[in-house]
């Protein structure tokens, strides 16, 4: 087999928070058949710029619209492509959302579930250590701005 080709991805995402009570959540979804749990993102489509990708694709993938309240960084990773036998640098840029509007049973195909979880039961959940590190800056963010409670 020939050797790998390398191609690069730039996907866009969010976490969208409300308050429940006392406490804040954030909706994460699963794919793979509930066996990984996510941020919300996909490919930022060309002309569109990151922070419109972000709302577009948290609304399809959680049924949840979101209003950006500030950028909370980047995080890049490989993967292989088997039937392209590619290996592929993905950098995802994440912004903090506040929740709008909408309810998570209307997330889209592309997801197995869309959930409202408090930060802690999502950092448990969460399956990749980027989207982890996402999640722990979006937390400490909202402490900053004294929207933590
Ligand atoms: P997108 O949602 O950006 O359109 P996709 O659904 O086509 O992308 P990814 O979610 O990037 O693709 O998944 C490609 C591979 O990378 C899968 O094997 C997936 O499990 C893995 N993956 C997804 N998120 C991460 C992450 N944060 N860190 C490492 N690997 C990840």
């Amino acid at each position: 087999m020939k050797p790998a080709s390398l191609k690069r991805q730039t996907s866009s995402g969010g976490v969208i928070f409300k308050k429940n009570n006392d406490e804040i959540e954030v909706a994460i979804v699963s794919v793979k058949g509930g066996r990984n749990w996510c941020l919300p993102k996909g490919l930022v489509d060309k002309g569109e710029t990151p922070e419109v990708t972000a709302v577009r694709e948290v609304r399809e993938e959680t049924g949840l619209s979101g209003r950006i309240i500030g950028k909370i960084g980047d995080i890049t990773y490989w993967y292989y492509i088997k039937g392209e036998n590619t290996k592929c640098r993905k950098t995802v840029h994440f912004y903090l959302m506040e929740y709008v509007s909408g309810d998570t049973s209307q997330h889209d195909f592309e997801v197995d579930n869309a959930f409202w979880f408090p930060f802690k039961t999502a950092l448990k959940k969460i399956s990749f250590k980027g989207d982890r590190t996402i999640l722990e800056k979006a937390e400490a963010k909202l402490k900053e701005m004294n929207i933590n409670k």
